[in-house]
């Protein structure tokens, strides 16, 4: 009777949220499965119906389809009952036939506690599903098992939620299911460390009144600020959860009184332009610690999931973190794939059977990028970066993405692959560079007839242990052949970098060369380039660096010796006169190359850089300080050679007339031109007016003239300018 009106309840909030889902096809489950159930108990002698049931509540709350709650009533029915396969496909489709046995065989894999396979056994469990819904299930199941742990014998409980904690919440938090992960984190930690987790809870609820305080006058200030901006927002404050604050205070060795970062705010609005907005009033009532502050937006996390993250400081020095999103990311971030999963249901109602055949009409139906580039990421994440395919004998080998059977060849033994001649995939023959699949049958065919490897085989190969190899092989057989090789090839990148006689004509360089890659002779490094111990690219490089720097000794003896430029810094500058000196930006003017220079000899610190025009400059005191001053070089070998690989940080003030979405565009252009920011914030001036600071990486001040020009052409920018700070 009980039971009845709970699949009542289940069955109304299914109607609810989906006004198309087949409740008759979901009662008959419950039907089925309650038969094929009678008569069994849980451990804590409850029927054991109960436990499918709440499996299903858990699926009906991740939003998925009307198979997936079926599978969830029935999901223990082939295991425990005689209720089977072709029973549950005569009644209820292949469909969801499918899904309960993909949940009885991931029940299946057996977990191992050693480290090292713990990874392994995450990939092989998300590679043997072939249905995103049979993990979604899987994960389901787990979850109300975690809720009744309690009821289990003491040291199964602690292996359920060791399996538990190194398992299944890491493939929540891929899946991007924080909802989930974090629930069953704490209940795992509760069996792991029940003196930990008491210690947590107990200290929570001391300072619950404290933190309610808090949170609530946070909650109001900002809620009373964004209404004033007329922005949509709902605010919401919490405690963040237990496991997150036992890993703090493990990680830092602090006690719960020690760790203040445990408060976190969330508001989400309507738009991706509030979200920039409400940073911007947010870094304006509350001051952000540097560093802290994370586009996610911009850059989703690998598993999908977007926010603007910033930690700032509230009353009494308290740090709190806020978190800003829209309501699509929130939901996103709380059901991860599965509310994605929901969204697909609405464009096409048949759920698919194939193997992630809903990702690939995801990708073809949405031609917005952003959800593209989630949907590559999930994929990328679901397939795993590594391979399993199978030898013809059955074992399991374990490879990386995109290896091909060459890999495979070397990977059972090196003289496999020195007599690889071809190979067959799942019986048919393929060709030697065909990426790998999960589950191909891959036979190597050898012969003992063969010349070995072929060259290009080290460039196709995925593995260093094939590519490795494949070298050895080459040194070892044709060290003539190599050196010929080798020499052909170092000559034709010579001519084409116009260094061939630079290199052959000067004796110095050549043992330069050969030093600095710990060569004994001319041959023998022809022979590494041969067989690819060493690349080409490496020795050119070298070569040019040193007739470089000859070219530019010769200059300097010519040209009219003005001061001697000295000393090559790391930090891309030269200093007068004084090598390998210790070198920083100063931070009121954050000078860039390209930036007219001048160094301050500091008491404590190598030499400070400013700019020439900084205030710091001209306003400097005593005649003391004065002489302090010394020239400063752009190190133009750095400048010229790596022009977009250092990165300087630079501050820019952008004062603009006060917009909805003004932080948006401005974020919007640095992230289009692909520079890094490390603070944006906003300041409100009177009359309606808005200063933004932005601090960024720039490579140069042509990089730098370049965004600000784009910045000035943008809708209410009134100045753009180089930040100085007066002080
Ligand atoms: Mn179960």
């Amino acid at each position: 009777m009980e039971m009845q009106s709970k699949i009542d309840f289940l069955i109304d909030r299914v109607k609810k949220q989906n006004p198309q889902a087949n409740v008759k096809k979901i009662r008959a489950a419950y039907d089925c499965g309650a038969a094929a159930h009678e008569g069994q108990q849980r451990r804590n002698g409850e029927p054991y119906i109960i436990h499918p049931v709440a499996v299903a509540e858990i699926i009906v709350e991740m939003g998925l389809d009307t198979d997936s709650i079926c599978a969830g009533l029935l999901h223990d029915c082939i295991e425990d009952t005689g209720f089977g396969y072709k029973e549950i496909e005569n009644k209820f489709g292949t469909s969801v036939a499918e899904l309960v046995d993909g949940v009885t065989r991931l029940g299946m894999l057996r977990y191992s506690k050693e480290q090292e396979q713990m990874e392994d056994l995450r990939k092989m469990f998300m590679a043997m599903a072939k249905d995103i819904r049979v993990i979604l299930i899987k994960l389901a199941d787990r979850l109300h098992n975690a809720r009744t742990f309690k009821y289990l014998p003491e040291r199964k409980q602690r292996d359920k939620a060791l399996e538990t904690m190194e398992i299944y919440a890491p493939i929540a938090h891929r899946l991007g299911m924080q909802r989930i992960k974090w629930e069953l984190e704490d209940l795992s930690l509760k069996c792991l460390d029940p003196i930990g987790y008491k210690e947590i809870v107990e200290g929570l609820n001391a300072q619950s009144a404290q933190h309610g305080e808090f949170l609530d006058g946070i909650k109001e200030t900002i809620g009373t600020k964004l209404d004033e901006a007329h922005i949509q927002n709902v605010i919401s404050a919490r405690v963040k959860h237990i496991y997150s604050i036992y890993r703090k205070m493990y990680a830092q060795h602090k006690t719960i009184n020690e760790i203040y970062d445990i408060c976190a705010v969330r508001v989400i609005v309507d738009t991706v332009a509030d979200c920039y907005n409400v940073l911007g009033y947010i870094h304006d009532l509350y001051k952000p610690i540097p560093g802290r502050f994370k586009d996610y937006i911009s850059t989703p996390k690998p598993n999908g999931y977007q926010s603007l993250h910033t930690t700032v400081i509230g009353r009494a020095g308290i740090p709190f973190e806020v978190q800003i999103r829209t309501a699509e990311m929130h939901k996103m971030a709380e059901y991860g794939v599965a509310a994605h999963w929901k969204y697909k249901q609405g464009l096409d109602k048949q759920g698919s059977e194939e193997a992630f055949a809903w990702i690939r009409q995801l990708l073809e139906a949405q031609q917005d990028t952003e959800a593209e580039d989630f949907i590559k990421n999930i994929k990328v994440d679901l397939f795993a970066d590594e391979v399993f395919v199978f030898t013809p004998r059955g074992d399991v080998v374990n490879l990386p993405a995109g290896a091909i059977p060459i890999d495979l060849a070397y990977a059972i033994h090196s003289a496999v692959g020195n007599r690889m001649t071809g190979c067959k995939i799942n019986n048919r023959i393929a060709p030697i560079d065909t990426p790998l699949k999960n589950g191909d049958i891959v036979e190597i065919m050898t012969s003992k007839e063969t010349h070995g490897p072929s060259r290009n085989w080290v460039k196709i190969v995925r593995t260093t242990e094939a590519r490795n190899k494949i070298k050895q092989w080459f040194k070892k057989e044709c060290r003539e052949e190599n050196i010929v090789q080798g020499k052909e090839e170092l000559d034709r990148e010579l001519r084409v970098n116009l260094l061939y006689s630079g290199f052959y004509e000067n004796g110095d360089i050549q043992k330069d060369v050969l030093d600095k890659f710990s060569f004994q002779s001319l041959e023998e490094m022809y022979a590494s380039l041969g067989y690819g111990g060493i690349t080409v690219t490496k020795v050119v490089n070298k070569v040019k660096d040193d007739v470089m720097r000859l070219r530019r000794k010769n200059d300097e003896k010519e040209a009219q010796p003005v001061i001697r430029k000295q000393g090559k810094s790391q930090s891309g500058v030269i200093v007068e006169g004084i090598e390998n000196c210790m070198v920083k930006f100063a931070r009121c003017c954050t000078p860039i190359p390209g930036d007219d220079i001048i160094g301050f000899i500091t008491r404590g610190y190598g030499v400070s850089i400013h700019r020439r025009d900084c205030v710091n400059v001209h306003n400097n005191g005593t005649p003391e300080d004065k002489a302090r001053w010394i020239s400063c070089w752009w190190d133009e070998d750095l400048v010229a050679m790596a022009p977009t690989k250092e990165k300087f940080s630079t501050g820019l003030q952008i004062s603009a007339k006060n917009r909805i979405g003004l932080i948006a565009d401005v974020a919007t252009l640095f992230s289009a031109a692909r520079i890094n920011v490390h603070e944006l914030s906003a300041r409100d001036m009177a009359d309606g007016f808005a200063v933004v600071n932005a601090m960024i990486d720039v490579s140069d001040v042509t990089q730098l003239e370049n965004i600000m020009s784009r910045l000035r052409g943008t809708k209410g920018v009134v100045d753009v300018a180089r930040a100085v700070d007066g002080n």
